[in-house]
């Protein structure tokens, strides 16, 4: 067993809750899954210090690895203060061996911070997305990018489908005007639709965005998509599905629009005023991948301008959004923060797969093939077939100017 070089473990969660740690579960227990729908099994880490279903993904939490990490000899230090020049994060960072962030409250590893850790030999994300590091610089430095794959997918696509939803049948005012005490229906109705027999497609047809394709299929919709690689025509035939090889051809003939690419040098900013204009006018757009996939003020003017009915996702860029971020303002929007993949069903098993990676890392075994984003100074596993090289943290340091008061 190693222990002895792994000296320090730096680990960035979002904040305990408001009302205290821990909250106060509104269940019992989280079902037991054995496979993900793919067959991949679940994280199996030797031991896991954590009860399924507990609030692990804040700093008290800690992603239940305490204990582990300490019986291995390693300093392991939590922390929510992740931005700017002062913040624990950077001051921690200069003999971090390992990093683990989650993408919800991302600890962004910039070209300048992975220069300012000398040390850094492994950035774990608790979740999936790793574009909070610049892949780049990890490439050139050696450095080992690694997510828990299939982790949180049906959570997110889960979170899809209730936002198209709540986006076309115009879920979030109705519910504003029961909490309001009023019964306007002729309002609450006013710009609500069935979302049978429209055209639905989604942007990458991966872990999540098959899932959606899944769950969409009995709404009676005519389902699209567009991806890098096609799916097996079996799949195609099953799920009724049209596949385009653009997505300019794709969101042309679309009512509705569920993003689920990784956010990568390819993908950064393709829903412009150019591609948005190219969609049916009162199209809805839903974005559970990431924030900066779309360009923040081409949104806020389609929405104004009526181009788009409706935007949904849970991505934001920066993450946290300062509080004059235009996107909490816009029109028609039923955004949530990044909660789509860290319900506490999630939280279970990304902390489980992040137990299980570094299990092997202190072991000396190999990470899983599709954990992996980076290695050898190179992109391998899920990282080599889903991402390019590149940087999409430009512009992060934005995130310090978010304040809770
Ligand atoms: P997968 O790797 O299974 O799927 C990603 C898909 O995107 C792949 O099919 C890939 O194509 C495709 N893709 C990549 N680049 C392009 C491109 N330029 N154009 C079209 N398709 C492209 O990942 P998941 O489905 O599990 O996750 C997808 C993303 O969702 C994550 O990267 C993350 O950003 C986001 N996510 C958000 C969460 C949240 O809480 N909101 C939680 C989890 C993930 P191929 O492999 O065929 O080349």
């Amino acid at each position: 067993m190693v222990t002895a070089s792994f000296r320090k473990v730096l680990c960035v969660l979002y904040d305990d809750p408001v009302a205290g740690f821990p909250p106060v579960y509104a269940r019992e227990e989280i079902p037991t899954l054995t496979h993900y729908p793919d067959g991949q099994t679940l994280p199996s880490p030797a031991a896991r210090d954590f009860t399924p279903g507990h609030l692990l993904g804040s700093v008290s939490g800690g992603l239940g690895l305490e204990r582990f990490l300490t019986e291995r000899g390693c300093r392991f230090v939590v922390t929510s203060d992740k931005d700017g020049p002062d913040s624990v994060f950077e001051r921690e960072l200069p003999d971090a061996d390992i990093v683990i962030s989650q993408p919800f409250w991302p600890g962004y590893l910039t070209a300048e911070r992975i220069e300012k850790a000398p040390r850094l030999k492994l950035a774990i994300t608790a979740g999936i997305g790793s574009d909070h590091v610049d892949l780049r610089s990890a490439i050139d430095r050696g450095i080992t990018v690694c997510e828990v794959t299939w982790c949180n997918s049906v959570s997110v696509a889960e979170h899809a489908v209730m936002q198209m939803l709540a986006l076309v049948r115009d879920y979030i005012p109705q519910y504003g005007w029961v909490v309001r005490g009023g019964w306007k229906i002729a309002d609450a109705v006013s710009r609500s639709y069935d979302i049978e027999g429209m055209d639905v497609g989604v942007v990458a047809a991966g872990r999540i965005g098959l899932g959606v394709l899944r769950r969409m299929k009995p709404f009676d919709v005519n389902l699209h998509y567009t991806d890098r690689h096609r799916l097996s025509a079996d799949v195609e035939q099953e799920l009724g599905l049209t596949f385009h090889e653009s997505v300019e051809s794709l969101v042309s003939v679309c009512d509705v629009v569920s993003i689920h690419c990784p956010l990568h040098a390819e993908t950064e900013h393709i829903f412009n005023d150019e591609l948005i204009g190219r969609m049916k006018r009162g199209s809805y757009i839903v974005n559970t991948a990431r924030g900066k996939i779309c360009d923040r003020d081409a949104i806020v003017r389609a929405l104004e301008s009526g181009q788009l009915a409706g935007y949904a996702g849970d991505v934001w860029f920066p993450q946290p959004p300062p509080n004059d971020h235009p996107w909490r303002t816009m029109p028609n929007h039923a955004m949530t923060p990044h909660t789509s993949g860290t319900s506490l069903s999630a939280q279970a098993r990304y902390a489980a797969g992040v137990r299980e990676i570094l299990e092997c890392w202190f072991d000396g075994r190999a990470i899983r093939e599709e954990y992996l984003i980076v290695q050898g100074g190179a992109l391998a596993g899920t990282g080599a077939h889903s991402y390019s090289e590149g940087d999409a943290t430009g512009g992060s340091e934005e995130a310090a100017r978010f304040t809770t008061g």
